[in-house]
């Protein structure tokens, strides 16, 4: 077990991301549930009040480091308040929710601190004194474990891999505010603007029907459309590389960068399965997969694993399920 464990607090608009509280949930893992070595740091602009209430709720120490030039959110910016503060204090472990903002400051934290930097880690294994990290690689087809030779290591924590620490009544931590420099970098983050898109489409509906590359061109994306009239209720998902080709708008995506979604039924269709789409699909109740690959990632954590060509599959499906149910006509 190293000396000291830094988290690094994820908020925007004064509201706390949970993934925060994952990533402490961590830290106790690595300090054995001891609180005193862990310290949370909230870095922004007026920012006492969500470390009060990050420590209220954890009863661990934290710390508000603030620089109006960390107001929003900048790479840079956070990167040259964390150096400065930690130079001084070097923790065995800075912790980080491995989120779209979480990836985009860690490796440049740990290049200007030489510290080493793991990414996306789901486990922690230790034995003989040895703490190793674990996190997916080859697109989930094989998990590696990584142990640290450096003094301080910059670890990003893959969201859903710990339960979020809940609520820790009668404990208490001490809150500090700290001013911190910041060296104005080479970008300047103007805004952040909300996309017109607000995710209500996949997040009311019961049932999501998604599709992914295997479709094969966008044409066949009309199959997807039959399978989600059968429902009432659903809505059409996709996978980054159906948006990235251009078939369906980003407002579609689910996954770690795109929507988060909890559907009473899921059907992924012709998707691998990588860690970046399924972290979005963790709460669903049901599963259905169909790919053609019976070594498809998907099948590992589907209900039900139809192996088969979705071209051949899906009308099949539909033709069977309107005979014996109707259809819901959209
Ligand atoms: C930082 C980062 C963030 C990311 N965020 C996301 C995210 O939010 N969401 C997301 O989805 N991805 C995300 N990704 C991308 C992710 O890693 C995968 O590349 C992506 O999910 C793959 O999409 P896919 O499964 O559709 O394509 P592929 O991996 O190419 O899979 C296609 C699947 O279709 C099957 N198939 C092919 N033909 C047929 C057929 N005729 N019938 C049935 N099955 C068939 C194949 O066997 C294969 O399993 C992210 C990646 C990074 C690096």
């Amino acid at each position: 077990m190293r000396n000291k464990i830094a988290v690094i607090a994820q908020h925007a608009d004064n509201r706390i991301d949970p993934v925060t509280y994952e990533a402490v949930s961590c830290a106790l893992e690595l300090c054995a549930g001891e609180t005193s070595c862990i310290q949370i740091i909230v870095p922004g602009d007026r920012v006492e009040k969500v470390a009060q209430e990050i420590s209220g709720e954890t009863g661990i120490d934290t710390i508000a480091l603030e620089n109006e030039l960390l107001k929003i959110y900048n790479a840079e910016a956070y990167t040259s308040a964390l150096v400065t503060f930690f130079r001084q204090r070097a923790p065995g472990y800075i912790l980080i929710p491995h989120t779209s903002v979480g990836y985009d400051f860690a490796p440049l934290l740990a290049i200007k601190l030489e510290a080493s930097c793991i990414t996306a880690v789901k486990q922690v294994n230790g034995s003989d004194g040895t703490t190793a990290f674990v996190h997916e690689v080859f697109d989930g087809r094989l998990y590696a474990e990584v142990v640290s030779k450096t003094k301080t290591t910059v670890i990003t924590i893959q969201p859903g891999a710990w339960e979020p620490l809940g609520r820790q009544p009668g404990k208490s931590g001490i809150v500090e505010t700290r001013n911190v420099t910041v060296n104005p970098g080479k970008t300047r983050t103007i805004a952040f603007r909300q996309s017109d898109y607000q995710g209500a489409a996949l997040a009311n509906s019961e049932v999501i029907v998604s599709a992914g590359r295997g479709i094969g061109k966008k044409e066949n994306l009309s199959l997807i459309y039959e399978v989600a009239k059968l429902f009432p209720r659903s809505a059409l998902g996709c996978s980054r590389a159906v948006c990235d080709a251009g078939w369906l708008e980003y407002s579609h995506q689910v996954g770690i960068t795109g929507s988060t979604v909890s559907p009473k039924l899921y059907f992924a269709i012709g998707i691998s399965g990588a860690v970046q789409h399924i972290t979005g699909i963790k709460g669903a109740q049901v599963i259905v997969a169909v790919n053609s690959d019976p070594a498809a990632r998907f099948f590992t954590i589907a209900d039900y694993c139809i192996v088969e060509d979705l071209t051949q599959f899906i009308p099949t499906l539909v033709e069977e399920f309107k005979k014996k149910y109707g259809s819901f006509s959209k």
